[in-house]
Parts: C-alpha cells; sequence; structure tokens
C-alpha cells in the first residue's frame, strides 16, 4: 500500500541518509560496533555533521527544529534499520527522542543554551536513566535520592539497563526529591560524566543491539548543582516523564514497523533467490502464504504507525494512543520478523545474515519504553474509566 504521509522534502531528506548510510553504515562499520560495543563517536559526529542527527534540537540551538514532525526521524529510522545497522539506529534515537527532548521542552534557558548546541554536533551524547536494579516498570518504587544541600543535591543510588550508558556524557536521572511515592516526590535532574561519586558499572552484554551500549549506573553522594535540576523545580520529575512517554512509544513503534518491512523485504530477496526440490522457496504454497501475511501485517503497521506521526505532529497522540501503537507495533514486527526468520532457513539463524540480528534486536522491543503489559495497562485503566 503505497504511503503518503511523505511530501518531497522528507525523500530529499532520505536519499541525504542514504548517502550517509553508504559512507558511513556500511558493513565493516557495523562489524566494528559489535565488536567494540558502542557506536563511536566519530560515527555520531559524522551523523550531527549530514544533518541526520540533531534532528530534535531547536535551529536556534544548532539543530534542524524538527522535533515535533518525528517524519524525519522516521525517515532516519527506516533507512538505517532497513540497512541492518540496529545498534546505530538505537544510537541515535538515544540522543534526538530520549535526550533532547528533556531539555527542549522542559528545560531552563541557561540548560538549553548550555547543552543544546553541543548535543547537535555530538560533543555532547544524553542518555535517560529511570530503571534501578529493583525498579523498572514500577518507577515510583526507584530507590535513587536526590538530597537537598546548600547550592544543590547529593544524589546517592544505582541505575540499571542505561543505554548509551557508557558512550553518554550528560544523564537525565530520575530521582526522588520527597518522601512517599507521591508524583511531587520526583524530580529529573542532569548528571555529567565526571562528576565525583558518578560511575559508569559494567556494560552490559545483551542479545541483540551489539553495538550500542548498555550500563549500570552508580551514584555516591554525587553533588549536583542546582543549575542541573531540569526545569529549576523540584518534584515535577514524574510529569516530565510522563510527557515524553509517548514521543519515546511513538519511536519504538516507528523501528518495530521499519524492522518489520525490512523483514519482508529480505525475505521475499532470499525466497526468490533459494531453490529446493527444483523451485524457489517463494514458489511453495506454504512460502506465498507466509509473504502474504507478513506483507499485509507490513502495510496494517504502516497505515498505523503513519496515522500515529500524524496526530503527533498536530499534537494530539495522547498518552493511551502511544501505548496502543507501542504495544501493538511490536508484536505485529515479533510476527513478521519470526515468519521471515523460518523462511531463511538455517540462514535466518546466523548473525551473518541480517533477519537474525534484526530478530535478536526486535526482542527488547516488547519490554523497554515500558513492557508491554505495562502498555496494555495503560489503555486497559483508560477503558475500565479508571485514571
Ligand atoms: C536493552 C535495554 C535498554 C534499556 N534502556 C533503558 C534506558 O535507556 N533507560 C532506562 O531508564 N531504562 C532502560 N531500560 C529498562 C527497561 O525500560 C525496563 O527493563 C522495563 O521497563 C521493564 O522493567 P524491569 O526490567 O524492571 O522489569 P519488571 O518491572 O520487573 O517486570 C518484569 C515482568 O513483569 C511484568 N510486570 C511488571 N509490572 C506489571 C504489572 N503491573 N502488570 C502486569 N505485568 C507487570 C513486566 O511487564 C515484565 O514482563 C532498558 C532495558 C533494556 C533491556
Amino acid at each position: 500500500m503505497e504511503r503518503d504521509i511523505y511530501d518531497e522534502d522528507h525523500e530529499a531528506f532520505r536519499d541525504l541518509v542514504k548517502d550517509f548510510i553508504k559512507r558511513h553504515a556500511t558493513n565493516e562499520d557495523r562489524e566494528r560496533w559489535d565488536a567494540a560495543g558502542e557506536v563511536d563517536r566519530d560515527t555520531m559526529r559524522a551523523a550531527a555533521e549530514a544533518g541526520i542527527l540533531g534532528l530534535s534540537v531547536p535551529e536556534e540551538f544548532g539543530g534542524a527544529g524538527m522535533l515535533q514532525d518525528y517524519r524525519f526521524r522516521a525517515v532516519v529510522n527506516e533507512e538505517v534499520i532497513t540497512a541492518g545497522a540496529g545498534s546505530l539506529a538505537g544510537a541515535l534515537g538515544i540522543q534526538d527522542d530520549l535526550a533532547v527532548p528533556y531539555l527542549v521542552h522542559m528545560g531552563t534557558d541557561a540548560q538549553k543554551e548550555k547543552w543544546l548546541p553541543k548535543m547537535a554536533t555530538a560533543d555532547v551524547l544524553g542518555a535517560l536513566a529511570m530503571t534501578e536494579p529493583a525498579a523498572g516498570s514500577d518507577l515510583r518504587g526507584i530507590k535513587t535520592t536526590a538530597k537537598k544541600v546548600d547550592g544543590g543535591y547529593l544524589v546517592n543510588g544505582a541505575k540499571t539497563f542505561i543505554s548509551s550508558g557508557v558512550t553518554a556524557d550528560l544523564f537525565v536521572v530520575f530521582v526522588k526529591t520527597g518522601e512517599g511515592d507521591r508524583p511531587d516526590a520526583f524530580s529529573l535532574l542532569l548528571l555529567e560524566n565526571g562528576m565525583a561519586g558518578f560511575d559508569h558499572g559494567k556494560k552490559l552484554h545483551k542479545m541483540g543491539f551489539h553495538g550500542h551500549d548498555t550500563a549500570e549506573l552508580s551514584f555516591t553522594d554525587v553533588f549536583v548543582p542546582d543549575d542541573n535540576l531540569i526545569g529549576g523545580e523540584e518534584g515535577k520529575g514524574f510529569v516530565q516523564l510522563m510527557m515524553n512517554l509517548p514521543l519515546e512509544r511513538l519511536s519504538i513503534g516507528v523501528s518495530a514497523a521499519a524492522a518489520a518491512q525490512a523483514a519482508l523485504d529480505w525475505t521475499l530477496a532470499y525466497t526468490r533467490d533459494r531453490e529446493a526440490f527444483g523451485q524457489r522457496i517463494a514458489d511453495f504454497q506454504n512460502s506465498r502464504f507466509q509473504l502474504a501475511d507478513m506483507a499485509t501485517t507490513v502495510d496494517a503497521l504502516w497505515a498505523y504507525i503513519d496515522r500515529a506521526l500524524e496526530a503527533y505532529a498536530a499534537g494530539k497522540l495522547s498518552a493511551e494512543e502511544a501505548a496502543k501503537v507501542k504495544f501493538w507495533a511490536t508484536e505485529r514486527e515479533a510476527e513478521v520478523l519470526d515468519a521471515g526468520v523460518q523462511l531463511h532457513g538455517g540462514y535466518g539463524y546466523i548473525t551473518e545474515y541480517p533477519i537474525a540480528r534484526a530478530f535478536l534486536d526486535a526482542r527488547v522491543h516488547r519490554i523497554y519504553g515500558g513492557s508491554n503489559e505495562i502498555m496494555r495497562e495503560i489503555v486497559g485503566r483508560q477503558l475500565a474509566g479508571k485514571r
């Protein structure tokens, strides 16, 4: 089904992304990131220079100013994921979708001026640190505290599973500044690399996304100045998180649709080429039926995602709608990838093949960004009339 949400500006931008991929996201680059467990800074800087990173940074701070029109970011995700470079897509997404928006929407003028120009060039990479060893879905159960002291806060605690946790320079950290678990007991602080007592723990070894770093963080009496309180107001952290989560969930939905599309394309190419019993794999009735299911699912995914992109651009994508998009898209993605792996036979299990890597990468889409169970909770609670 033809998609119609992109105009000629988006298509011209797509050419630029493709050109970047040809130069900076080759198989050798991907292998280097996988071996290092991270995307190197030079690649991130090159992405910024090419104009495919920093899309969400306002123009006055050196970015492209496209935070609300997520279609340009969607183009980046589509092309980078189709090129089999899921780790790069992850690294770009953390900066543009998870870190930068907190400064753009909620930062003070001084915070924006200090950080956004450097984030636009990838001289500063950001990350978002909410999850803790004992609290993921249940965010109000976090234990990291920020105690008010003269001129700032003393932060103690630990975070885990933090994407870009090794390579990032600036961390948006969800902390407790009050008692109990009321929404106003939480704040977001900016923690900088090099602050005394701020340590990066191990780089975690993951099932997929081997070229994108995920780490533990620990904080021991880290002094964080008042200037690093996001928005300059204490007790707003929970509300600030809730404001950006729809974007995070939409971005996962886009990645899921892009991976499903890529899986379909790889599988079509493979099954048209490979032969068994004297005919192409694509010619078996079962293969044709599987391919028909995959293609139809991909069409439905794009129709839904495109509608969500339009709603987001119009400022109308609600938390519940974003939650629906996230769980539904990632579950369809899993089905399409699984069918694609099966049609590749043994080669579908070999990580030299992009479908195998995409299959492994995709598993986390149903877990992070709020697990799909939590997404159903959000949607179900609204349907039941409970807030
Ligand atoms: C590769 C990777 C990258 C990540 N990146 C980041 C990051 O950049 N920043 C960050 O802050 N976090 C990040 N996370 C953390 C991620 O968001 C959490 O793992 C996720 O929210 C689930 O939390 P948890 O692991 O504590 O699982 P738990 O909350 O312990 O859940 C365990 C299981 O119980 C289910 N469950 C929990 N509560 C309910 C409920 N009320 N009803 C029904 N089922 C429930 C969950 O759905 C899940 O299936 C990342 C995780 C991974 C694996």
